[in-house]
């Protein structure tokens, strides 16, 4: 529905808080059962899917299908999982408590809201939501007004498989964010900027809501000599160009040790040529940029630096070219702000140390790369930098995989999910200690007259 009207939004809550109440979100059959309607929707519309995300972002059919339609893995790991997810877990007892027993008990936290951005517009809603599901949840949706298509079409298949009670979609841009922010829920899971990141947890403390917060930031990718150089090139082109730049955690900026830079960049040109050919414009592989408020913030860039493959634009069709930069200063704005489009900075290194300390020097990143097969500075880099994540001789491929929970860490985010981790965020863990009548031992009850030193032997 659009709606920015917030008696509207507040009777959408009012009938989730009262469908809530009846209890029929918490039985697993009833979960297992939306989570496989939710499969249903996703394969039942795969061609509108696409159609929209390619009205909305020129997106390729092969990467609505990776990226987007791929959120049916997320849904068949929850299906395959939650019976076990739900099950209470025995926690450890001491013999000082005996006979207690004590359990661990998930329970779902109500009713929330999910705040999509406009990039991987579809995915990015389906993926929370299967968490949402899963852990017993009544969901508002809210996606992205700058991918109208997907945002419409979420609207119309929600409404269709799902009653507004269980779950709901209002649509709309900052005001109906801020309705819905102003409302008290129980979650509040947001994907989107750092700055707006501020904004929803600043609303939301207010109720004392907590807050999933999927950030950005810039990921940085550092090139060590000992590598496959077209493996190499191969794995950054397309993490950084899929989706025109546009990824959350495209890798944002190279640094690359100065022996091998200029075959780095010889590389990553012939790839871009390879992938894109001699005019990426006309290659049905790459899609454009979502607004020209974007297209425009971008453009700015590339004033930035010298360019040294790419650099085309197209202000009708927000076209960038797959763009690499040389010669940046790390005070330019290109290396000050988050990218978030087919731009690449190379900036190079004489010793790791200097890497790791630009990257020191900066907020936390979402995602980290390095290549290079030394295990060495595998584990350094590890252990002296701090990102959201890390993938090693690879860029982007850590997302899909359902077994790691995905997050940022300081600027980059609170708090994270995928798979297991989805279910958590969207469940209390409710502790329960459990006594039995059999035995009452006085130990603890007043008087203490001669109890002390016995105490005192327990606890040491
Ligand atoms: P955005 O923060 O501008 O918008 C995200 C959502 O917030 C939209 O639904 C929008 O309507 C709403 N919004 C915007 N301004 C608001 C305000 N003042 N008050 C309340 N709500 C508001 O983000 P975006 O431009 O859609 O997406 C790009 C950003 O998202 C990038 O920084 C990117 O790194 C990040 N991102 C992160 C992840 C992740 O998984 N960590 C994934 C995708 C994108």
């Amino acid at each position: 529905m659009i709606t920015t009207e917030t008696s509207q939004i507040n009777e959408i809550i009012h009938q989730q808080r009262s469908f809530f109440q009846t209890g029929k979100t918490k039985e697993v059959a009833f979960r297992l059962a939306q989570l496989q309607k939710l499969k249903q929707l996703v394969t039942d519309n795969k061609p509108e899917i696409i159609d929209a995300l390619k009205a909305d972002l020129n997106k390729p059919e092969f990467e609505s299908y990776a990226t987007e339609i791929g959120a049916i893995k997320e849904i068949d790991y929850a299906i395959k999982n939650l019976q076990n997810w739900c099950k209470p877990k025995k926690a450890d007892v001491s013999w000082e408590f005996f006979p207690y027993s004590a359990r661990i008990y998930p329970e779902p936290l109500g009713v929330v809201l999910i705040i999509g951005p406009w990039n991987y517009p579809f995915q990015l809603i389906i993926s929370p939501l299967v968490g949402a599901i899963a852990a017993g949840n009544c969901t508002i949706i809210k996606p992205s007004e700058l991918a109208p298509h997907t945002s419409s079409l979420l609207t119309q298949l929600i409404s269709k498989y799902f009653p507004s009670e269980y779950i709901a979609v209002v649509e709309g841009g900052v005001e109906a964010s801020q309705q819905l922010l102003s409302q008290k829920f129980d979650h509040i899971f947001f994907t989107g900027g750092t700055a707006i990141g501020k904004i929803v947890m600043a609303a939301a403390a207010k109720h004392l809501t907590p807050v999933t917060l999927e950030l950005g930031g810039k990921s940085p990718c550092i090139v060590d000599t000992e590598i496959n150089l077209e493996h190499t090139a191969k794995r950054i082109v397309w993490g950084k160009f899929l989706n025109a730049g546009q990824t959350c955690i495209a890798p944002d900026y190279l640094l690359v040790n100065q022996n091998i830079k200029q075959d780095l960049i010889t590389a990553l040109q012939k790839t871009i040529k390879e992938f894109y050919g001699d005019h990426p414009a006309t290659s049905p592989d790459y899609a454009r940029i979502i607004s020209q408020k974007h297209f425009e913030r971008l453009t700015k860039y590339l004033d930035n630096g010298q360019i040294i493959v790419g650099g085309e634009t197209n202000s009708e069709s927000k076209y960038i070219a797959p763009t690499l930069l040389d010669q940046v200063s790390l005070s330019d704005p290109v290396m000050q702000e988050e990218i978030f489009g087919p731009i690449l900075p190379v900036i190079e290194y004489k010793d790791i140390t200097e890497a790791i300390a630009l990257i020191n020097s900066q907020p936390k990143p979402l995602a980290l790369y390095l290549f290079s097969q030394n295990q060495h500075l595998q584990q350094r880099i590890l252990q002296q930098t701090s990102s959201g994540g890390v993938c090693l001789n690879d860029t982007v491929m850590q997302v899909g995989i359902s077994s790691l929970p995905f997050g940022g860490v300081g600027d980059s985010g609170i708090g994270s999910y995928h798979g297991k981790a989805s279910f958590d965020t969207f469940s209390h863990y409710k502790s329960v200690l459990k006594n039995s009548f059999w035995l009452d031992l006085n130990w603890r009850y007043a008087p203490y007259q001669g109890k002390l030193s016995a105490l005192k032997r327990i606890i040491g």
